[in-house]
């Protein structure tokens, strides 16, 4: 089965295909950032949002048919995220995603965004078998889930105000550094001495799988100005706040983590979501695993933040399953939380 899938939830249109037999797997895959667009505004502006997509989805889709040697004709479903996101940008892909399908007479299927995350492993050489527990960081979500099978979800715990990436942006704003500041709060705690500040390590004091990254930001905000006040914000400062945040924002999640896979009994730990492209989770998760016997499974660089491979996958595995949505009946839901799935 060839799936067309189709991600505009946010500010990315992404394009795939799966084709679901032996020894295929991702045909094509393309991806276009309207981040250069939002920079400007220093986050993402909902309106603009949908019009880009509107502008950039028809051309990837052939650019995707082209890249893989196939005709529309040639495509057998469409999966298109149908939320959690906003309604606007849900809509464009929904309703592309509709009219090619009754143009083809092909089903189609709404798929959950952060399903898409949460499997987007399953495209790596080597995927994790059931089950695992998943850390889900992104721009918007901070959750750990035990996962039993496709739509066997039991939420661990989650973040109780800000997501993980977003707190990552936000300090990345303070810092004068362009949104998504994640990657560039990275970059600038390379050059940080991690021995100059500590910030605190949110709701690691007790027990319990719940985050909260709300207070970092107003930790982060206070360390800046108490070195304004005193003349000492100079680049070196700023790059030791970067640092220090970034080690408590891993500490928090590796902490989790490790509580997690305890309490579990489970031996793979899958980590999805645009922050798990960041460098020193990775290695301090992988000192943990390794200590534990157990293993960490990431996607790709280009699949931890949003991507349109993931949700060719996640529907494909729904659509093979007999899953589609009614004739006619498109989904954009804005909110719409994972534990409600089911299996197919
Ligand atoms: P959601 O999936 O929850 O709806 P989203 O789609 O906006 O939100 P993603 O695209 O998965 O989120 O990820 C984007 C987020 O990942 C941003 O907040 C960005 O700052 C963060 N991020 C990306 N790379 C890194 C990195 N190397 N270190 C830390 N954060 C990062
Ligand atoms: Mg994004
Ligand atoms: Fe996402």
């Amino acid at each position: 089965m060839r799936v067309l899938g189709i991600e505009t939830s946010c500010d990315e249109t992404g394009v795939a295909i799966f084709d679901t037999g032996t020894g295929r797997g991702l045909v094509a895959d393309a991806l276009y950032s309207q981040i250069a667009m939002h920079a400007e505004y220093g986050g993402v502006v909902p309106e603009l949002a949908s019009r880009d997509h509107t502008r950039r989805l028809l051309p990837l889709i052939q650019q995707v048919l082209d890249d893989a040697g196939l005709s529309r004709g040639e495509l057998d479903a469409i999966a298109y995220t149908a939320g959690p996101g906003l309604v606007g940008a849900l809509m464009v892909g929904a309703s592309t995603a509709h009219g090619m399908a009754r143009a083809l007479d092909i089903p189609v299927l709404g798929v959950h965004h952060m399903e898409g995350h949460l499997l987007a492993p399953m495209l790596e050489d080597a995927p994790p078998g059931f089950p695992f527990v998943a850390l889900l960081v992104s721009g918007g979500h901070t959750q750990l889930v035990e996962v039993r099978g496709l739509g066997r979800y039991r939420l661990l715990g989650e973040s109780v105000d800000d997501a993980a990436g977003e707190a990552f942006d936000k300090a990345a704003k303070m810092l004068g550094l362009a949104y998504p500041g994640g990657p560039q709060v990275a970059r600038l705690a390379e050059q940080g001495d991690p021995g100059r500040l500590r910030f605190p390590r949110p709701m690691t004091d007790r027990p319990g799988l719940d985050f909260s990254f709300s207070g970092l930001k107003t930790h982060t905000l206070t360390a800046i100005r108490q070195l304004e006040r005193a003349d000492e914000l100079d680049d070196q400062a700023r790059a030791d706040v970067a640092r220090a945040f970034e080690e408590a924002v891993v500490d928090t999640l590796v902490i989790k983590c490790r509580r997690a896979l305890d309490q579990t009994g489970l031996k793979r730990l899958v980590v999805a979501g645009g922050v798990s492209a960041n460098v020193r989770l990775r290695e301090r998760l992988e000192r943990e695993c390794t200590k534990r016997d157990a293993r960490a499974y990431y996607p790709r660089g280009r699949f931890c933040t949003d991507n349109g491979a993931m949700i060719a996958y996640v529907g494909a595995q729904r659509l093979l399953a007999g899953e589609r949505d009614e004739t006619g009946i498109m989904k954009a839901v804005p909110r719409w939380p994972m534990d409600t799935l089911r299996e197919p």
